[in-house]
């Protein structure tokens, strides 16, 4: 698996480190405030078990499934939410993603959950793609801001594989190409 990787872009000592940052930022952000959670399914499972570990007081957490759909390694535009079961209403909902591309899936999200009445919603990502983006997306916490490359391990995949790398590394083109 690892030889299909071209280069390490962040690293499992790197990761940790700035986990730590985030989930003391989010802790002092809501002091006052108790905090629900929301894992974007598949590519945020590791970041969001990570993170929420970091924050010191009580979280509730939630998982919802979404899913933009790819040419490849370009997202289509189209994204699927399966809604049910997350009851928001009241809630001071954090969206935790693993990458914000084009951030049409974000948008698709904040637009979903802003009609169930969250008292507030913020958005936390681990990877953002700035120079990507085509949906303007308010995102309140950020992990690394990473090239306009393809990246996978820690949750992220190309076609289900290298979710379970513990680094964040990019993809050899001829893997995809
Ligand atoms: P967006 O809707 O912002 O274009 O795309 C967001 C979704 O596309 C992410 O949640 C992720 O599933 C996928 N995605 C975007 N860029 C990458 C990438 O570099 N690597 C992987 N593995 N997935 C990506
Ligand atoms: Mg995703």
């Amino acid at each position: 698996m690892n030889d299909e990787i071209e280069s390490v872009l962040i690293t499992k000592e790197e990761l940790s480190e700035r986990i730590t940052q985030l989930g003391q930022q989010i802790y002092d952000d809501y002091i006052d405030e108790p905090i629900f959670a929301l894992c974007i399914l598949r590519g945020s499972f590791m970041f969001f078990a990570d993170l929420v570990r970091n924050i010191g007081k009580p979280v509730e957490v939630a998982f919802l499934h979404a899913a933009s759909y790819f040419e490849g390694t370009e997202s289509s535009g189209h994204v699927e939410i399966d809604k049910h079961m997350v009851d928001v209403s009241g809630k001071n909902l954090i969206i935790i993603e693993d990458i914000i591309d084009s951030g049409r899936t974000l948008a698709a999200l904040i637009e979903h959950f802003k009609e169930l009445n969250p008292n507030s919603i913020k958005v936390c990502t681990l990877l953002d793609k700035p120079e990507r983006r085509v949906v303007p997306i308010d995102v309140d916490y950020v992990g690394f801001e990473v090239p306009d490359e393809f990246v996978v391990g820690y949750g992220l995949d190309y076609d289900q594989k290298y979710r379970n790398l513990p680094f964040i590394g990019i993809l050899k083109r001829e893997i995809y190409s």
